[in-house]
């Protein structure tokens, strides 16, 4: 709607961050709107779908979008970290970012085996983190019925590297 529209149009462009050449989308003015981000919450809502038993959600930004979410939803998050963080390590992948490479961790007691877990983020670029995300919580034992997202980088074809996993995204650039 044109609510969430305006919501989305709060999220700004940042030339050349981190890097020269990228073009970095900034979701601090949609965080720090309430109206804005109430709406976002929704429509995320919304994009998860029923039957979902569980949240999971990659540090930092993503824990916001999905603490706020599961609560909404009455579901429990699990938390994705950054290396170096947890002291009980149920997995661990390494993966290609746009810019770099990077770590996640899921920690042991994340999911139940079975569970139908939904991944909820900021941006979808590469589809690289939302990929050794669902490789995480697979290997848990979980399954992924979806991935959310508020804004999708069509260019980096983040949604082909997910394969058969729903993704929704409130808008795709
Ligand atoms: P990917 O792994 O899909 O290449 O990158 C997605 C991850 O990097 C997300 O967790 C997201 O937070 C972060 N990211 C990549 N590009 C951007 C961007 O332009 N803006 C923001 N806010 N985050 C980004």
């Amino acid at each position: 709607g044109n609510a969430l529209d305006r919501a989305l149009d709060l999220i700004t462009e940042i030339p050349d961050f981190p890097e020269p050449g990228v073009l970095f989308r900034d979701l601090t003015p949609l965080f720090g709107d309430p109206s804005g981000f109430a709406q976002v919450i929704d429509a995320l809502g919304e994009a998860v779908g029923d039957g979902v038993e569980r949240l999971a959600a990659v540090e930092a930004r993503g824990f916001v979008l999905a603490a706020a979410l599961g609560y909404a939803r009455g579901l429990g998050v699990a938390l994705v970290r950054k290396p170096g963080k947890l002291p009980n390590v149920a997995g661990r992948v390494d993966y290609d970012l746009e810019y770099g490479t990077a770590t996640l961790e899921l920690p042991i007691g994340s999911v139940r085996p079975g569970e139908r877990v939904a991944v909820v983020d900021d941006v979808l670029a590469t589809g690289g983190t939302v990929a050794a995300t669902t490789e995480l919580l697979r290997t848990a034992g979980a399954e992924v019925t979806g991935v959310a997202v508020v804004l999708e980088l069509t260019g980096l074809a983040g949604r082909a590297r997910l394969g058969a996993v729903p993704v929704h995204a409130l808008r795709s650039v």
